[in-house]
């Protein structure tokens, strides 16, 4: 077996044949100096390091492209594959994403987390992997990143995780044009060995614009949940993400309320602070589910800050709401799978 260490801080990963990629040497040479200080507890299948070839993208133009073959063949192993978005940004999106699969593993399925938000990846943060190290190997014409799996409070969960966020540094903003995006998505889809997944959870970056296009052709997303917060504002965007999802057919569309009031810690009086009841009032005017409402609570940002999502660190009001949520999509799910 082939393996290459591909350097977590670096544009150089393996967006093969790309002008960022300036040479080949150099990749060697960043993958020898990770080498030296190997960190190979988690990865017993990493044998013997050769590198021989470069790896190549093959771009043929003609037929479906092999790597949208391989997504194609991957998609067959996840079970259910969920959306999570928001019609703007700062309303909890990554938030509910990180605690949905943390939600889904704490009641014993195997889950995959894909941030498809390339110009602001948050996930791998908030679920603790921004600074693993993404290995490598060769399968067939190609290669593949391994994806690392959480650990949180030093247990290891069934959450495999990829994310723009745990290849390039924090403070580093990816520029890139429409096309690399797609290319970059693509293959944090078709690149990476996921293996077979009970859910595989999307994190689309906020709004309704291109990235999201890319994924929902792509795979055929079983579910999508459209994050919101209760005041006027951020509905009306939410208005206009779960009717892309609509229009795009995606079977099951539900809205999750998020920040939908806070408990005074001083006086434990409940405080509608953007208003109340606005997430179910328009998953009623849009006929889709409504799944629950999750309140402001300091300690889930403390927890997300800890990069471990709330359902996992304290049984607080919100980690309830959020696991409370999840049991009622996992049952939608199955019930639809079943009918
Ligand atoms: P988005 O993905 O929509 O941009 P994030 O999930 O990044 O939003 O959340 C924005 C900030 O709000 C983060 O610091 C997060 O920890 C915090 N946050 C999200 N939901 C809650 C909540 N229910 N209670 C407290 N803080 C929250």
């Amino acid at each position: 077996m082939q393996v290459v260490i591909i350097p977590s801080n670096t544009l150089n990963f393996n967006f093969y044949g790309y002008t960022f990629l300036s040479s080949n040497a150099f990749i060697y040479d960043k993958a020898y100096k990770v080498l030296d200080k190997p960190n190979f507890s988690n990865y017993k299948e990493v044998m013997k390091m050769t590198i021989k070839t470069p790896p190549s993208f093959n771009v043929s133009g003609l037929g479906v492209d092999p790597l949208t073959q391989r997504i194609k063949e991957k998609e067959k192993k996840w079970k259910y594959k969920v959306a999570v978005l928001s019609g703007k940004g700062g309303v909890g999106k990554s938030t509910v994403a990180a605690n949905l699969a943390a939600a889904l593993a704490k009641l014993g399925y195997f889950v995959g987390v894909l941030d498809a938000d390339v110009h602001g990846p948050n996930i791998a943060k908030m679920l603790g992997v921004e600074k693993a190290e993404i290995l490598a190997e060769k399968a067939d014409d190609h290669f593949e990143m391994i994806p690392p799996t959480t650990e949180f409070m030093g247990q290891v969960t069934p959450i495999k995780v990829m994310s723009m966020g745990m290849m390039v540094p924090e403070d580093q903003p990816i520029i890139w044009r429409g096309p690399l995006v797609t290319k970059a998505l693509k293959q944090l889809l078709g690149d990476v060995k996921w293996g077979e997944l009970d859910f595989m959870i999307i994190d689309f970056p906020p709004g309704t614009g291109d990235q999201i296009l890319t994924v929902v052709q792509t795979i055929q997303l079983d579910a999508a949940i459209v994050v919101t917060t209760p005041q006027e504002v951020a509905l009306l965007d939410t208005g206009k993400a779960v009717n892309m999802m609509k229009q795009m057919e995606i079977p099951y569309v539900a809205v999750v309320e998020n920040m939908s009031y806070l408990i005074c810690p001083h006086c434990g009086n409940r405080i509608d602070l953007f208003g109340e009841g606005g997430g179910e009032k328009l998953a009623k005017k849009e006929n889709v589910d409504f799944l629950g409402k999750i309140p402001i609570d300091p300690k889930a940002r403390e927890a997300s800050d800890l990069g471990i999502p709330i359902v996992l660190y304290e049984d607080t009001p919100a980690a309830k709401a959020f696991m409370e949520i999840t049991q009622r999509l996992v049952k939608k799910l199955e019930e639809r799978s079943k009918a």
